[in-house]
């Protein structure tokens, strides 16, 4: 049976994992976390004690880590040890140039690489129904599809080394901007007179429908699975959110690109996260921009 090393066990990562057991693979996990580690035991994975003994004898070791730094010192404390022909597979989202410099860890190891990352949230990753944006050589895409099928709907290949993150991070800039948009437009139909319900009906099948609409409402209620319909939990912390709209923002300069939307979005996300809602899930936004508004008055 093909062994999965599991490494990130959070909000995407445990349910990631689950549905790799449900799958049909031996999946051994570790995170710095015991309330994760925790859950995802109960899901049927093999909690290790640490990232060296999850990825004993593993086939493919995959991370699912908050940031760059930790995919590399994940990965450089990993390849090493990992058996001849392992392969590697990142899913956070991180830095392109992070992602390059981790394929080269795996490479020089002679391991196989795949950066992954994921779009479709929580929901998504619980559902089994993420898209996967791939970069790295065909073949090892390809290696890596079956295993990403038990996990996702859709798989891309995006290009070379890297090309998965360049793809991830452009969705994100764009989730980005989209979100204060719909923020904007659900407080402008409220001075209106419209009830949330009444313009979600609306918008959620007409031109502006978009996953920050229809999957992810900011407003609590239209949508009774998204986190705003549960005080802004779980979901993709403000703080992951911001990192990638400085991901996009640290992108667009090194190419002499101005964003000006974007670079709004990225100011607006940092006051929000450094007011202490770092942890909430981005749409908490809404909250955020409705007391500014308030303050204003
Ligand atoms: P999370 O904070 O819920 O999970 C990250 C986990 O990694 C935590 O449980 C943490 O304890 C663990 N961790 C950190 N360093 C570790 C280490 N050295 N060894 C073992 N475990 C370690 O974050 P998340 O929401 O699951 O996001 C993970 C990645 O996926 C991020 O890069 C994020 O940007 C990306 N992502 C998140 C979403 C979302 O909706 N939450 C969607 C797409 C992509």
């Amino acid at each position: 049976m093909t062994k999965i090393a599991f490494i990130g066990l959070g909000n995407m990562g445990g349910p990631m994992a689950s549905n790799l057991v449900g799958g049909g693979y031996a999946v051994s996990g570790y995170d710095l976390s015991v309330v994760a580690c925790q859950l995802a035991a109960k899901t049927g994975v093999a909690i290790a004690v640490n990232a060296i003994e999850a990825a004993r004898d593993a086939d493919i070791i995959m991370t699912m880590l908050p940031v760059g730094a930790d995919v590399l010192a994940a990965w450089g404390e990993l390849a090493p040890l990992a058996r001849q022909g392992a392969m590697f597979i990142d899913s956070s989202t991180i830095d392109v140039e992070q992602s390059r410099a981790a394929h080269q860890l795996a490479r020089a190891a002679g391991c196989a690489s795949v950066d992954a990352p994921v779009s479709g949230g929580v929901g998504g990753a619980r559902a089994g129904a993420l898209t996967f944006m791939c970069g790295g050589a065909p073949e090892d895409v390809e290696r890596a599809r079956p295993v990403l099928e038990k996990m996702g709907k859709r798989i891309v290949h995006c290009g070379k080394d890297g090309a998965g993150q360049a793809a991830k991070i452009c969705n994100n800039m764009i989730l980005g901007v989209q979100m204060i948009g719909v923020c904007e437009g659900f407080q402008l139909g409220e001075k209106l007179g419209l009830t949330p319900q009444a313009l979600f009906d609306v918008v959620s099948t007409s031109s502006a429908q978009c996953w920050a609409i229809n999957t992810n409402c900011p407003v609590p209620g239209p949508v009774p699975t998204s986190p705003a319909s549960n005080d802004y939990k779980p979901g993709f912390a403000t703080a992951l959110m911001l990192k990638d709209m400085r991901l996009s923002q640290a992108a667009a300069a090194a190419f002499g690109l101005t964003t000006p939307f974007a670079a709004e979005a990225a100011r607006v996300f940092a006051a929000y996260s450094d007011s202490g809602h770092e942890r909430e899930d981005f749409s908490g936004i809404f909250r955020y921009l409705l007391a500014q508004q308030m303050q204003d008055v």
